[in-house]
């Protein structure tokens, strides 16, 4: 039977997150990559010459020009927050990770922090996610496919449990590819000319 390529696409593994993103000068950097990938840019008069201003444990970028301090965490959802960034890309690996969704609670044990500050990083982590999506909307082929709806149900565990139950994901496969056979054998249906949120069931 053939392999289900979606189940056993390559993800970023837990070694490999610390190995780039494992220490608060890594995070630091690639923030700032992401941020400024052309350079430095002053947010008042889009200057690029800048120093660095060290305040304690914080970095400040100062314009030359305009002598504007600002640091690279304002305007996002890392600004006003006394966690370390360290500890923001793990939420987000985590958050990512779980195919089913993660709790507050399992959040606060992996980071090392409160219930309640995992609840603040998974709600701001969520309403970032929402808004970047707010404005696509699902066009074209989609397939649905591997999510699940509602909560844990006692008797078999994982994919298993999962049949009879309605699964729903898109997932960006082109028109012309064939569907993936499930373990079961059933090919997984695709939806086309479908309203993206009709669920398929298994
Ligand atoms: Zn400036």
């Amino acid at each position: 039977m053939a392999r289900n390529r979606v189940q056993f696409q390559k993800g970023l593994s837990e070694a490999d997150f610390d190995k780039s993103y494992g220490t608060e000068e890594q995070c630091h950097a690639a923030l700032v990559a992401w941020r400024w990938p052309a350079g430095f840019e002053c947010p008042d008069c889009c200057g690029h010459n800048h120093c660095v201003v060290t305040r304690q444990a914080r970095r400040l970028f100062q314009c030359n020009a305009c002598r504007k301090q600002t640091s690279v965490k304002a305007g996002t959802i890392f600004a006003s927050s006394k966690l370390p960034l360290r500890l923001w890309f793990k939420a987000i690996y985590h958050v990512m990770q779980s195919k089913k969704g993660i709790s507050s609670i399992e959040l606060g044990r992996q980071l090392g922090v409160t219930q309640t500050a995992a609840w603040m990083m998974k709600h701001k982590l969520g309403q970032v996610m929402l808004e970047r999506n707010a404005s696509k909307r699902l066009k074209g082929f989609v397939q649905m496919d591997d999510a699940y709806i509602g909560g844990a149900h006692p008797g078999r565990r994982g994919a298993a449990q999962a049949a009879g139950r309605l699964l729903l994901r898109p997932s960006p496969r082109p028109r012309t590819a064939s569907p993936i056979r499930s373990s079961c054998g059933a090919s997984r249906r695709s939806v086309n000319s479908r309203s993206a949120n009709s669920p398929v069931r298994r």
